[in-house]
């Protein structure tokens, strides 16, 4: 047997069960060895029912009934009395029905492990798991791993299939350099596998959880100093520094820029004129006015010849950033165009052959400018807007059309909390705009229950009456029938024909065609509608200062930087602006929600996120899909710089990477996820 053996033909791996792991991506002996407990459950210690204290316990004891029955909303709780020779106790499970036919057999014996404790005026044990007595390995190994679970398939089931993996896990090469294993006295990768799945004692889970974070973070940290190792080596177009067109461009805005605003503009620019080409990443937070910094580069490098791309995700905002720089640009013979999935025919044509000529300097779009029919005479600069929003493959097409590296700047208002900075774009280049343009207010945040509507729609009412307009962001387009969301289309119709017959309302979601799109937006930015009912489609980018209110409906659903984002729709003038958070109807305002009420921070709620939500939720799967961190957590900046030194010093060293097979196909893999060109 080996590491790439395919799990079907594991002994005790039926077609069914090897079904059911491929489902959840293991497909091979190496997966499932990687697949790790969730958590341990101590079954070494039990208390009889009669001596039973508060605290974390285990009991040894038989079913005598249960039941299940829904509370409010969706909430379903099931009962059980347990006993053993010495008494009984309560047993209190949330949510898990499954609960109630786990136990049918009366006589059987389990482990139940969990929190005994007072809740709603008796002692009970809550949400313990159960292990059947029978089922555990042998007597003095009762340290039992808890996997994470698969549809259909137990915990018990792994840990059966994994005592067959037993004597080859004993066997495996390191998977580190020997040196850096020395080095940081860490396990071997044998004994921490081991020391995972079959632990004697707390403190061989421990090691090799330190060992196994190690490695993760040590894979990721050295494919990030090989990335950046690699753009150092490549050539780049050098576009110099013209004093007197930065200063026309500046002279002409209608605003003073601000003081970061400038540094970043001046990073930029002095990146252009080095010989390796940019790297770099905007970070300001919502409406911070990274566009027009943005805008001053394209205008130097367009001085010299060279053509920028402006890449956004939605055709809405690509349609935005156009006539921005339209506005910005065109007395300066700078020549803007827009190239969207709804440019079509002679219009297209005539498009791309003034892109291929160079007479469009700034070409700004959607994933239509990806295409292969798309092709510049000199493409110099790209600038991706959002970027989390793409994925590398995306960015690299973009890059791959000019004979150099053209210079890339990403513009992000999600921020990159410094420990995933460090980590997954070690080989960045950051310029951050920290402060807002100086004329703005935080925006008032409030959490709402659902209840509480006919005040809140008063509150926005009066904003309406004072000329301001508003945003009403749902979830869904349509209603669903396994999805309680609210959607735009009812929410749309509901408001128009009750508490807003007095408004004019606009509907925008992803469905419609563009130039339907387009027509509504436009009416919002014009004023002519007070109210836009909408998807996250406006999430990214859209600018309509005037617009003072946004609802969010069912706001427990988003991430902290997604409502961020969202709440960055308002508060974009000198009027006072708010955010209203709808909760969903079962739910009670989380720990986490209450972050976004007291803090206008993205930074900081990026990193509450990270916490509570792991780096996926953040930014989306397109790039991090496959950065799954099992073990190491990307917040833990002491690790992350132990590691990152370790990474280094093996890199110094000249060791051969191939020499270590599976570091060396894991390192690429990471090279390719986070790489920025
Ligand atoms: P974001 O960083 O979210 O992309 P934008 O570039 O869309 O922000 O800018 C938001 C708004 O702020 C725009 O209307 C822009 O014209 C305005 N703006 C940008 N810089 C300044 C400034 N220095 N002073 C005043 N307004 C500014
Ligand atoms: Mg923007």
């Amino acid at each position: 047997m080996k590491l790439s053996t395919s799990l079907k033909n594991v002994k005790g791996v039926g077609v069914k069960t090897a079904e059911q792991f491929a489902l959840s991506g293991l497909h091979t002996v190496e997966d499932l060895l990687y697949f790790l407990p969730r958590k341990h459950e101590d079954f070494s210690s039990v208390t009889p029912i009669a001596q039973i204290t508060p605290g974390k316990r285990t009991i040894k004891a038989t079913v005598e009934s249960i039941s299940t029955r829904t509370v409010r909303r969706g909430m379903r709780i099931t009962t059980a009395t347990l006993a053993d020779s010495t008494g009984k106790l309560r047993a209190v499970w949330f949510n898990q029905p499954y609960r109630a036919s786990q136990f049918k057999e009366p006589s059987m014996e389990f482990y139940f492990s969990g929190e005994f404790e007072y809740s709603y005026n008796r002692y009970q044990l809550t949400n313990p798991s159960a292990e059947k007595v029978s089922d555990l390995p042998v007597q003095t190994d009762r340290i039992l791993p808890i996997y994470p679970s698969i549809k259909g398939l137990k915990s018990t089931v792994v840990r059966k299939i994994l005592a067959e993996l037993r004597p080859l896990m004993t066997m495996l090469p390191d998977t580190l350099p020997k040196s850096t294993v020395q080095s940081e006295k860490l396990v071997s990768t044998s004994d921490a596998l081991l020391g995972i799945h079959f632990p004697h004692n707390v403190g061989e889970i421990e090691r090799s959880r330190q060992r196994l974070a190690f490695e993760e973070l040590f894979q990721l940290l050295v494919a990030a100093e090989l990335n950046k190792r690699a753009n150092a080596q490549l050539a780049g177009w050098h576009i110099p520094f013209e004093q007197l067109v930065v200063k026309k461009f500046v002279d002409s805005l209608p605003f003073s820029l601000t003081a970061d605003q400038k540094r970043a503009a001046w990073d930029i620019l002095q990146d252009f004129e080095k010989a390796s080409p940019m790297n770099r990443l905007l970070q300001g937070d919502v409406g911070s006015g990274k566009t027009v910094v943005a805008g001053l580069a394209a205008r130097q490098a367009a001085s010299h010849g060279f053509q920028t791309a402006l890449l956004a995700p939605t055709e809405l905002l690509a349609a935005q950033h156009a006539e921005t720089l339209v506005k910005l640009l065109g007395d300066f013979g700078v020549n803007v165009a827009l190239l969207t999935g709804s440019v079509k025919g002679k219009q297209r044509e005539a498009l791309l052959t003034s892109l291929k000529s160079g007479n469009v300097d700034i070409v700004v779009g959607t994933h239509a400018l990806l295409q292969p029919t798309v092709m510049f005479h000199k493409l110099g600069f790209v600038v991706i807007d959002e970027q989390h929003r793409f994925g590398v493959e995306q960015r690299q097409k973009l890059l791959a059309k000019s004979k150099h590296m053209p210079h890339l700047l990403s513009m992000t208002a999600t921020p990159i909390p410094r420990s995933l900075a460090l980590t997954v774009y070690g080989e960045l280049e950051v310029s951050i705009i920290a402060s807002k343009p100086s004329n703005r207010l935080p925006i008032a945040t409030k959490l709402w229950a659902p209840t509480n509507r006919p005040k809140l729609y008063e509150a926005i009412d009066t904003q309406l009456s004072q000329g301001r307009q508003a945003y009403v962001v749902c979830r869904l387009i349509d209603d669903n029938p396994v999805n309680d969301a609210k959607s735009v289309q009812t929410e749309f119709k509901r408001l128009q024909n009750s508490v807003f017959s007095h408004r004019r309302i606009g509907l925008l979601h992803g469905r419609l065609k563009s130039d339907e799109k387009e027509k509504v937006m436009r009416e919002f930015t014009e004023g002519s509608l007070d109210i836009l009912v909408s998807t996250t489609v406006v999430e990214v980018g859209v600018d309509v200062p005037n617009a003072s209110v946004i609802l969010i409906e069912d706001a427990d659903l988003y991430g902290l930087s997604q409502l961020h984002q969202l709440r960055g729709r308002v508060g974009r003038s000198s009027h006072q602006s708010y955010c209203y958070l709808l909760m969903s109807d079962s739910h009670k305002p989380s720990q986490r929600l209450r972050e976004i009420e007291s803090s206008q921070d993205g930074f900081y709620l990026a990193e509450v996120d990270l916490r509570f939500r792991g780096p996926g939720e953040i930014y989306g799967r397109a790039q991090h899909g496959a950065l799954n961190l099992q073990i190491a957590s990307l917040g833990d900046t002491k690790l992350i710089s132990k590691v990152q030194k370790a990474a280094s010093r093996f890199i110094e060293s000249g060791e051969d990477l191939l020499q270590y097979k599976e570091l060396a196909s894991r390192v690429e893999r990471y090279q390719r996820i986070t790489t920025l060109n």
